[in-house]
């Protein structure tokens, strides 16, 4: 019997390095509070992504709720996609704000920017898409929006670290943007996360608030804790030294994937988008079959192989029991499709190429396609 293999694997530096970058630790008993190695990974997040003002807090959840809460979004209507992880949907919820479901593109997955227009009301506030999977929102579109009926544009951009569009940092699109550091994340400080917005008196309310408020440790306002810190801190510095080479390995993975699967007829794997430059994060495929079931019947066979493949995102996040029961939830017919028929499959630097081969090979065999002489598993 084969390892066991799951949808990702949490990359982490060789031990040593680790354990050098945190030894300082004993030394200066500074564990948390914006303390050196915090400043340092900042510092470095900031070059990475080529942007400045980026604040780094407990998580990718407290991340959209800081840019929410900093950017004075409350009392009104969010327009976001179902099409992602719960947390996107949760912040806006627990801000006490209205969420306003609208459908997403369907070679793209994100948020529709039409449908977005078609939902602005009175009340809405602001406008919340999703880079997900890494693929880049309509960018354009969404700052086009947010200037003709001035709305905040707040990315939830937790699987997008790293990538490019246009030849910029897609860090520098949007009010603000929020990457999940979270172990299972491309990029991870074990658990933690960053909001970067676009001013020094936006941040200073980030950082403001992501401690409880205090400005000079007086309370000024009404905060929250979601500091990171300085070991977390420290396995970011050690991670970002092997991101780029985590990067490459991934995508040589997403080549393979889209080399097999790519030209079967009604399987749809992730686009290739122009002028993008993705980060390999993820490798959803959507199968458009008529009877609606091969996205499972490929789910159970791979489980039977010991292959953990995600059905990323499913179900939609409007549909869930604390939304659904509380909000009158727009219809999302692309979205709720899709949700029934995307699997995300492994993907991670050290994914055997034997592996993925054999991955590709019973997807293949699922949806009655030759396969000719693949390693065997
Ligand atoms: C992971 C994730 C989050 C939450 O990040 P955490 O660091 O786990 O809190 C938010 N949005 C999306 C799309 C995510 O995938």
């Amino acid at each position: 019997m084969s390892k066991k293999i799951m949808v990702t694997e949490s990359t982490m530096p060789p031990f040593a390095e680790y354990a050098n970058e945190i030894a300082e630790l004993w030394q200066s008993k500074w564990l948390t509070n914006n303390g050196a190695k915090t400043q340092e990974l900042t510092q470095q997040l900031q070059d990475y992504l080529g942007i400045d003002h980026l604040s780094l807090v407990t998580n990718g959840h407290m991340a959209l709720e800081l840019a929410l809460m900093a950017l004075g979004v409350q009392d009104g209507e969010v327009i976001t996609t179902p099409f992602t992880f719960a947390s996107t949907t949760h912040a806006i919820v627990r801000n006490g704000l209205t969420p306003v479901f609208a459908d997403i593109d369907p070679e793209t997955f994100t948020l529709d920017p039409t449908k977005v227009e078609a939902l602005i009301t009175p009340q809405t506030r602001a406008i919340m898409p999703v880079h997900i999977y890494g693929n880049v929102c309509d960018v354009e579109a969404f700052e086009r929006l947010g200037k003709k009926y001035h709305l905040k544009v707040i990315y939830d951009g937790a699987h997008s670290f790293g990538c490019q569009y246009k030849g910029k940092s897609l860090a520098s699109y949007g009010d603000a943007v929020t990457y999940s550091f979270h172990a299972t994340k491309l990029f991870n400080t074990i658990e933690g996360g960053a909001v970067v917005v676009r001013d020094d008196a936006t941040k200073t309310r980030v950082e403001q608030m992501k401690n409880f408020g205090l400005a000079d440790g007086v309370p000024v306002e009404v905060g929250i804790n979601g500091k990171l810190n300085e070991f977390s801190a420290a396995m970011g510095i050690c991670n970002l030294r092997h991101l780029d080479a985590a990067i490459a390995a991934r995508q040589t993975r997403v080549r393979a994937y889209r080399k097999q699967l790519g030209a079967i007829p009604g399987v749809q794997v992730n686009p290739v988008q122009a002028a993008a430059e993705p980060n390999a994060a993820y490798f959803p495929v959507i199968f458009h079959d008529v009877d609606g079931r091969t996205r499972d019947r490929v789910f159970d066979r791979l489980a039977e192989e010991g292959i953990n493949a995600r059905k990323y995102f499913s179900p939609l996040t409007s549909d869930s029991p604390g939304i659904a029961s509380r909000f009158t939830v727009q219809i999302t017919p692309i979205a709720a499709d899709y949700a029934n028929r995307v699997l995300t499959l492994p993907l991670y630097p050290d994914l055997a190429i034997s592996d993925l081969l054999r991955i590709t090979a019973i997807i293949r065999e699922v949806c009655g396609v030759k396969t000719q002489s693949v390693a065997n598993g």
